[in-house]
């Protein structure tokens, strides 16, 4: 067995507006080593509470780590409230034209 943990924040950015988002990484998993080619049983595959890491020779640790936080990232990291990039101040935005129509009728 072996136990896996990596927790940090990662900086993602949100697919809507952009902006940055904070994701809390909290990797926890138990990992069953098993040589690789062994056939796992009916029982084992249909078995979600196991999670087995089939291994040849050696195990690249660095790159277990990474397939795990990678698995844990969110495809399309989004803040709950958002919208997209200006939209929050369309309503506000100035219309060019009526800084125009402030000028008419002003003498030169
Ligand atoms: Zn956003």
């Amino acid at each position: 067995m072996l136990h896996l943990e990596v927790n940090g924040v990662l900086p993602l950015a949100c697919q809507r507006c952009l902006d940055g988002i904070r994701f809390e990484l909290d990797v926890d998993s138990l990992l069953e080593l098993i040589p690789e080619g062994n056939e796992l049983s009916q029982d084992e595959l249909e078995d979600d509470t196991r999670d087995f890491l089939p291994v040849a020779g050696e195990l690249d640790v660095a790159e277990l780590v990474e397939d795990e936080i990678l698995l844990a990232l969110p495809v399309a990291p989004r803040h709950e409230k958002c919208g997209l990039p200006g939209a929050a101040d369309a309503g506000e935005r100035i219309n060019p034209f009526a800084a125009l129509a402030g000028l008419k009728g002003k003498p030169n």
